[in-house]
């Protein structure tokens, strides 16, 4: 056969869908660039600048010649340190330097932990609504996500006996986020227990995503679930980073950490595809872990500030139901109430198509509950200015009142 007449992409990449998230904040800017005033919760990012001592640990490590050559792939042995005591410190978790891989933001942790962890045909019990990387990273290991829904009423999260109607004999990891993206949701330590003895109970891996972990409100507490689970940490692999606790997204540095073996085989992975994570990001990093962590709590007050703002905003448009979110910086909302509803001549039958009236009318950018699993809801993100939030949220509403 010519290689004319095969495929030029290959089926495990062609297979693969661009993220949501990203082409809604893409089609945003571009409305912007093209002088429309378009206001965005798409994006997932603090608003805010990295605070200024990691900016200026980086500059220090810039004009460091030992950070101008290849260091070693799971990272620097100071950076491995620092995460270390970081799991101490904030999750109560001893776990040794040799756990850590340092890797190129959560997302390439989660890659990489999902190539690690699975065979072809294995299957990941994935809660629902998902954020939408999950269910590719799990493909392109080779894995088969196994969608598990929730319910508006358990504030988005399941319990282990939704979990128990869709484990099967091929059932190799359970995936746990909390605070959850795209809802906010925490769950507290004995649903997180619960969830712990379930995996324990199945013989399942766990993969915690703890990204969110400092962004919790109203006294909730994300517990690292390692620490309720029976076996330790023997079966669990955690991701987490720096780019939303410390503004720090495009920096790009983030960290899995697991048994010895599976971090072991993942740095094999990460020595051929992208070696050592950037030397300069990675001492900013380690400054953002053991510097001051003041800012990390201002930021917090503030995104529980418009946490607030935006919710009570969303619950006076008519038809909208959003549960209070406890963590994260998004929210979620019903809006199937507003299906079918004439605006300006346009109807929706779904979120996606509500999401383009609600751009193409109101000049608001949100992402429609399909990238999530659930169809019939919307994620705003709440990081973005007071100011934004408010406006944007008033447009919407005068749309709804409108239509
Ligand atoms: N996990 C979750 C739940 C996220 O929302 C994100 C970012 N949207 C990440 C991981 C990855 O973050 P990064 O790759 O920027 O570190």
């Amino acid at each position: 056969m010519s290689t004319e007449s095969r495929p030029r992409i290959s089926a495990r990449v062609a297979a693969v869908a661009e993220s949501a998230t990203l082409a809604i904040d893409a089609k945003a800017k571009a409305l912007k660039a093209a002088g429309v005033d378009v206001i965005g919760f798409g994006a997932g990012e603090p608003d805010f600048p990295t605070p200024h001592f990691i900016v200026e640990a980086a500059a220090r490590a810039c004009a460091d010649p030992r950070n101008h050559r290849y260091t070693p792939t799971a990272g620097l042995p100071e950076l491995r340190e620092a995460i270390a005591a970081k799991t101490l410190r904030d999750s109560g978790l001893t776990i040794e330097p040799s756990q850590v891989l340092v890797t190129n933001g959560g997302k390439h942790a989660i890659y990489n932990a999902f190539a690690t962890l699975l065979d072809p045909g294995d299957e990941v019990l994935v809660p629902e609504p998902y954020w939408t990387t999950y269910p590719e990273a799990i493909r392109l290991a080779g894995g088969v996500p196994v969608f598990v829904p929730s319910s508006v009423s358990s504030g988005y999260k399941v319990s282990p006996a939704d979990l128990e109607s869709y484990a099967s004999p091929r059932t190799k990891v359970l995936l746990f986020v909390s605070p959850s993206n795209p809802t906010g949701a925490v769950y507290t330590r004995s649903e997180t227990e619960a969830i712990a003895k379930f995996a324990a109970d199945h013989g399942l891996w766990l993969l915690a995503d703890e990204i969110y972990e400092h962004l919790v409100y109203d006294g909730a507490i994300a517990t690292s679930i390692a620490t309720v689970d029976p076996r330790g940490m023997d079966h669990t692999v955690i991701v987490n980073g720096v780019a939303k606790t410390y503004a720090m997204t495009g920096w790009r540095v983030g960290w899995m950490i697991g048994p010895k073996d599976v971090v072991a085989a993942a740095t094999n992975l990460q020595s051929h595809s992208t070696s050592n994570v950037n030397n300069i990001a990675q001492r900013a990093t380690i400054a953002a872990l053991t510097g001051d962590q003041s800012e990390v709590e201002v930021m917090r007050q503030a995104f529980d500030r418009r946490r607030r703002l935006i919710v009570s905003l969303l619950r006076e448009i008519p038809d909208v139901v959003c549960p209070m979110p406890d963590g994260a910086f998004y929210a979620y909302p019903e809006v199937s109430g507003l299906f079918r509803r004439d605006f300006a001549g346009a109807r929706a039958a779904n979120s996606s198509e509500l999401a383009g009236i609600i751009l193409n009318q109101a000049k608001v950018a949100v992402v429609p509950g399909e990238a999530f699993g659930t169809p019939g809801f919307f994620r705003l993100s709440y990081a973005l200015s007071d100011t934004d939030l408010e406006e944007g949220i008033k447009r919407i509403a005068k749309l709804v009142n409108q239509g």
